[in-house]
């Protein structure tokens, strides 16, 4: 039904909570190895929009598609991850206990749980995408630690790590830079931007800062449905986003 060349496609998608309208006539569409930014104040909608592509909250009607004709809203969360859509929660859950390199071990593609993936013999195959893996979220020398010992950042970057090891389509990635130091904001823009084109990415965020220095399409979602489309700078001159959310923010900036 939607145009070809998209990964994702939403129209008309609404979602109501005991009558709110948390989603209201939401149509995006993201291209095949684009990267996205998606801002919008607080309640907005956005986690709720990744709670639908995911399969995690059921839309009350509309369309939400994955390629040319996979239609999302058939699917459950498992199922969903499956097609190749991952996502990144804002708290990083990583397994504590075991190290870095294991974390990743355990996220591979098609293993089966902690016990009988460790029991099992590592392939020649597995460790080198496992490499492949942490050198790309910049933990190639950490892959020893225990991952309860990573710092915030760190335990970031290795869950992103777990879900490349899955080899997704698509990353959803909800708030990455939270909490993180300056130093770790901009490895986690240079780490995104370096998986786009490979893969789609989408990140929700409100650090100006960091939507910035991702210096891509941006989609302000306000009241479940998208006020405004375009560059960094585009957005940050429309008067609406001004108006609901930018005005507001900028006061506090510099
Ligand atoms: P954002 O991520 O943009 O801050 P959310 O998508 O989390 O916004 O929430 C949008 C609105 O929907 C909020 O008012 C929130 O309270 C409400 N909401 C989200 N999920 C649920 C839910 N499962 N049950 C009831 N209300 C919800
Ligand atoms: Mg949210």
């Amino acid at each position: 039904m939607s145009q070809r060349s998209f990964i994702l496609s939403l129209e008309g998608v609404h979602k109501e909570f005991d009558g709110f309208k948390a989603i209201n006539n939401l149509t995006f569409y993201l291209d095949d190895g684009e990267l996205r930014v998606i801002i919008g104040p607080n309640g907005a909608g956005k986690s709720t929009m990744l709670d639908i592509i995911t399969g995690r909250t059921r839309p009350d009607r509309g369309i939400v598609e994955f390629g040319q004709n996979t239609d999302l809203t058939q699917l459950n969360e498992y199922q969903i991850n499956r097609l190749g859509i991952g996502r990144k929660f804002q708290t990083p859950s990583v397994y504590v206990e075991h190290s870095v390199f294991e974390n990743i071990w355990l996220s591979l593609e098609g293993n089966r749980g902690v016990w009988s993936t460790l029991f099992a013999r590592i392939k020649p195959s597995q460790r080198d995408r496992i490499h492949e893996v942490l050198k790309t979220v910049g933990l190639a020398t950490q892959a020893d630690r225990k991952a309860g010992t990573l710092s915030h950042g760190q335990k970031q970057w290795l869950e992103i790590g777990m879900l490349l090891a899955q080899n997704p389509r698509v990353l959803l990635v909800d708030e990455p830079a939270a909490g993180m130091t300056d130093e770790e904001t901009a490895r986690t823009g240079e780490l995104l931007l370096s998986l786009a084109g490979q893969h789609s990415v989408v990140v929700i965020e409100h650090d100006m800062v960091f939507v910035r220095r991702l210096a891509r399409k941006v989609t302000v979602l306000h009241q479940g449905s998208v006020l405004c489309e375009g560059s960094v700078d585009e957005v940050q001159n429309n008067e609406r986003v001004i108006e609901v959310y930018l005005g507001r923010r900028k006061k506090g900036e510099h």
